[in-house]
């Protein structure tokens, strides 16, 4: 708390020192430094909500400060508008920019979104080079000169600059402690994870890159008039990108304040470079300082600084943890399967699930091939089979993480396979992964609450975790005998505690179906106890599994029935005892089954 009150009131301090500066001093050199620190400061914030916040680097910010800048000029040149106005514009023609970018790269991940970001950056700054009747081409676009007093000096600027970096942070800061943050934050540790949950991925990105960038447009406009001069070359400079991008990471990726306290860092340092080098090396020791910058960074702190100032203090905090006293609510999972049960009661008769003919192959080869999978509502099916049998691919095939070669998937009559992952998500589907996969970025408790059960925009901007998801989701811990763990990170738990764990998320889903990829595997007999206690319970409320499994007592302790694979085809199906008796399944399954039983009794 006391923290907390003294970073409050050193931001305000700093604040207060800012909004007086231009009136105390008359000392010119350092309003530019500053004008152009806000700048970089904006500019490193807006780039860390995409990524910092979800994870996927821009090298193309500098496309939208020259976007607003060159708005803005057209605007003023063409019919008069002024420049405070026509930044606006700058905005939003940013903003729009940003959202056709994100269509564009809505399907790819990774290194391919840097390429694009840097392709754009390159593309405009030629558009603008050569589209001369527009923008002046090569020789540039004269803004007029500023018309107020002399004795304002360069407030306009200075003061709408601070304005604007001070909406940015906010806007950083309101994201960041949302559901839409929370959000991106588990779309940078596991994209196709938090599109499993219902969450629509592309969608949370677009709006991450639209914000940031309409930021920076509306700041370039502003930049623009006060640099009074546009040309092509300086307006769409990837140095300037860098410079963001190295101010974020230097005060620290993901964090609020990191790419402000970065930016404060970085720009004097540039302007010394700039300014107080002179002569014929000048350039090479500017790029040789920003390289060994940006060197020492990744070596030293590849966090950046607040991150690292903040790990001492985490550590401490852990220490404390298991001492810490437990959850006295309401009992349990009875709340989870509460919010269950409206959708297994609108559940009509037939098959909850159906498959047809359903085949993936990998380069030819199938992994799966004319699969027909009849699961009726209620039930508990097994999946067995072999290792490379096919049986996550299946998963894959019935989540939509993989699309399949041929046939279809119905969940209550529907066709599921056209659909995205985040549709089958809301329609009922949820899944546990083989390796348990949760958000190492997000404390458990914001784990559990994280999935969508629909796309409801409304939530977005509401805080993390809501007090009734609070209570729900530290009642669920507290049954699992975790609740000490609720504001710890996922990393702090045993993989069987996060297979655990990552049961409890999906059915904030209120699934009717729930996939479960081998939920025993290489965790300890209590919790295998306690997972057993949790499918039960479930499925006495109504909630149906298919699970995947080889430890086969414990399926014949939970299943209906089980499905046979071999080699990418349902070989046999019945109750555990029939299929034990199947020729096929004895040979291709069970007898290896029985042969590495033996072999182990003997090792004892
Ligand atoms: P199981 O879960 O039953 O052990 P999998 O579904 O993981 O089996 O694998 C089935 C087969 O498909 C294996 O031969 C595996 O190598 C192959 N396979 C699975 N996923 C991929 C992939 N993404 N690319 C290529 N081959 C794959
Ligand atoms: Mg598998």
């Amino acid at each position: 708390m006391s923290i907390q009150r003294i970073r409050l009131g050193a931001l305000a301090l700093g604040l207060l020192a800012l909004v007086l500066f231009p009136l105390v001093s008359t000392n010119l050199y350092f309003q530019n430094l500053l004008i152009l620190t806000f700048m970089l400061a904006i500019g490193a914030t807006s780039w860390n909500v995409m990524g910092g916040y979800a994870g996927y680097l821009s090298l193309g910010s500098s496309a939208f400060i020259g976007l607003g800048a060159y708005t803005t000029g057209i605007l003023n040149t063409q019919s008069g508008l002024s420049p405070f106005v026509g930044c606006l514009a700058g905005g939003v023609v940013a903003a729009t920019v940003a959202a056709l970018l994100s269509l564009a790269t809505s399907r790819t991940r990774g290194m391919y979104f840097v390429i694009v970001t840097f392709a754009t950056l390159e593309l405009l700054g030629l558009v603008a080079r050569n589209w001369s009747s527009l923008t002046g081409g090569a020789a540039g676009l004269a803004l007029p000169l500023p018309t107020w007093d002399l004795k304002y000096e360069n407030w306009p600027f200075y003061y709408s600059l601070l304005v604007l970096l001070v909406a940015t942070v906010a806007t950083s800061a309101l994201l960041r402690r949302s559901k839409l943050g929370a959000g991106l934050f588990a779309i940078q540790d596991d994209e196709g994870k938090a599109a499993g949950l219902g969450i629509r991925t592309a969608v949370y990105k677009m709006v991450a890159f639209v914000a940031g960038s309409a930021f920076l447009g509306v700041a370039g406009g502003i930049y623009g008039y006060y640099v009074d001069y546009l040309d092509p070359t300086a307006m769409f400079d990837i140095v300037t990108s860098v410079l963001m991008v190295l101010a974020a990471l230097l005060g620290g990726r993901g964090t609020l304040w990191g790419p402000v306290l970065g930016a404060f860092l970085v720009e004097p340092l540039a302007e010394f470079t700039n300014t107080g080098l002179g002569g014929a090396d000048a350039g090479a020791i500017r790029l040789i300082t920003f390289g060994s910058l940006l060197g020492a960074v990744v070596l030293f702190l590849p966090r950046g600084i607040l991150p690292s100032l903040r790990q001492r203090r985490a550590e401490r905090a852990r220490g404390s943890r298991r001492a810490a006293s437990t959850f006295a609510g309401p009992s349990a999972l009875a709340i989870a399967v509460d919010v269950a049960r409206p959708r297994v009661a609108a559940r009509g008769q037939g098959d909850l699930l159906r498959t047809h003919e359903l085949a993936r192959s990998f380069g030819g080869i199938p992994a799966v091939s004319g699969v027909d999978l009849a699961l009726r509502p209620g039930e508990v099916t097994g999946l067995i089979g072999p290792n490379g049998s096919g049986k996550t691919t299946l998963f894959n095939l019935l989540d939509g993480t993989l699309s399949p070669s041929a046939g279809q998937v119905f969940l209550e009559g529907r066709r599921l396979d056209t659909k995205g992952r985040a549709f089958r998500a809301h329609s009922g589907i949820a899944r546990t992964y083989q390796l348990p996969r949760l958000f190492p970025s997000l404390t458990v408790l914001e784990n559990l609450v994280l999935p969508e059960r629909s796309t409801r925009p409304g939530r977005w901007l509401r805080p993390r975790v809501l007090p009734s998801e609070r209570a729900a989701a530290s009642a669920m811990l507290d049954r699992l005998g975790l609740f000490a763990f609720a504001d710890a990170s996922p990393t702090e738990l045993s993989y069987g505690q996060r297979k655990l764990v990552e049961l409890a998320q999906v059915l904030a889903l209120a699934p009717v179906l729930v996939l479960l990829d081998e939920p025993a595997a290489g965790i300890s007999p209590a919790l295998t106890q306690r997972l057993v206690a949790m499918v039960t319970e479930l499925n006495a409320a109504g909630v149906s599994f298919l699970v995947v499994e080889h430890d086969l007592a414990f399926i014949g302790e939970i299943c209906d029935r089980v499905y046979v694979m071999a080699a990418g085809e349902v070989i046999s199906t019945g109750t555990v005892d029939e299929v034990s008796q199947d020729a096929r399944v004895v040979d291709a399954y069970l007898g290896d089954f029985a042969a590495l039983t033996t072999a182990s009794e003997v090792d004892q």
